[in-house]
């Protein structure tokens, strides 16, 4: 179980040498792709019309006459479904943003980071799992993702047990992304349209086993993410050898993970920082010193699908409705 938990295999540590360059719309915007070459296609449509901050033109209102809906972050987002194609999320990489995302949560951490990120007025995302390191149903887990969810982080899906989607079928693919949605419409009442596979799996090869997780993907409505800077928390973990060095020693490393990608790139380039709020490690050390460092170098800390150029919430789910009012407590059935 516990490969099954980490981010990616470690073996992609190696794969740090894949550089892209980006031209969007006549601005060079650097992309740096550490980890996983081959993925500049999914989550970086940048020859497209950047999209705007205007509703989605194909939501059907199901607003009902006493104005119901949900608070985000102070603001009530009227209930609504999105029907037929979704509209492209995805219009360009924002430079000079700098997302923070959150994997495999969340965790008896995350109150605690959110309390930090609230203190820095900052937004994350979080790529959740339905039943991987905890039970989404849980009780302590409901409350904590609504806390994020409702403070206006970007809440995403990361499947619902975690598994390599090229191992699975088309119908396998389906259900772990279905069983989270019930899930997140149970405890949150929306359905999310940014999704992470698990490892990145499905986004580097091979050509046939990516094409049947993609398209399967985008069928579901899903966009594809994936990110360009690991800091390896969970590979670090993992490893024996490693495991014997302290903190700071550590802090070290995931550092160098990060420094790697943004000092060798132009000036400006947007990052998707991937690291895991399961890790106390990440949440009190990595976490602050990223905020910091991105800030120092004039960053705009965003969410992700802000820094992919959607910056409304009501873009980030197909759907805001009333959340059940008993939800499972359990992820038995
Ligand atoms: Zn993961």
């Amino acid at each position: 179980m516990a490969a099954e938990k980490k981010p990616m295999q470690t073996k992609n540590k190696v794969l740090i040498a894949g550089i892209s360059l980006i031209i969007v719309a006549g601005i060079a915007v650097g992309v740096y792709f550490g980890v996983h070459k081959n993925s500049s296609s999914i989550n970086r449509r940048c020859n497209g019309t950047p999209t705007t901050s205007a509703p989605p033109t194909s939501t059907t209102a199901v607003t009902p006459p006493d104005q119901k809906g949900t608070m985000i972050n102070g603001t009530l987002f009227p209930y609504y479904n999105l029907t037929g194609e979704a509209p492209a999320p995805v219009g360009f990489l924002t430079p000079g943003t700098y997302s923070i995302s959150y994997d495999d949560g969340p965790s008896e951490y995350t109150h605690e980071l959110l309390d930090m990120l609230d203190k820095e007025n900052l937004k994350v995302t979080f790529f959740v799992n339905g039943n991987n390191q905890g039970c989404i149903y849980d009780p302590k887990v409901q409350s904590v993702l609504k806390r994020a969810f409702e403070s206006g982080h970007q809440i995403a899906s990361h499947t619902w047990s975690h598994p390599q989607l090229p191992k699975l079928s088309v119908e396998g693919i389906t259900t772990e992304m279905t069983r989270l949605e019930q899930a997140f419409q149970d405890i949150l009442g929306v359905v999310p349209r940014y999704m992470r596979p698990p490892y990145g799996a499905g986004t580097f090869g091979p050509a046939d086993t990516d094409a049947k997780v993609q398209t399967t993907l985008k069928n579901l409505g899903y966009v594809i993410t994936t990110w360009d800077i690991a800091t390896t928390d969970a590979d670090i973990d993992d490893n024996n050898a490693v495991h014997k060095l302290s903190d700071e020693q550590l802090m070290k490393v995931e550092q160098g993970q990060v420094t790697s990608v943004v000092e060798t790139g132009p000036k400006g380039a947007t990052h998707m920082q991937l690291m895991h709020d399961t890790y106390m490690r990440t949440v009190r050390l990595m976490t602050p010193w990223t905020i910091n460092y991105a800030k120092n170098l004039g960053y705009k800390l965003v969410p992700v699908a802000t820094c992919l150029g959607d910056e409304d919430p009501r873009t980030w789910y197909s759907r805001i409705g009333p959340p059940s009012p008993n939800p499972p407590t359990t992820c038995t059935k």
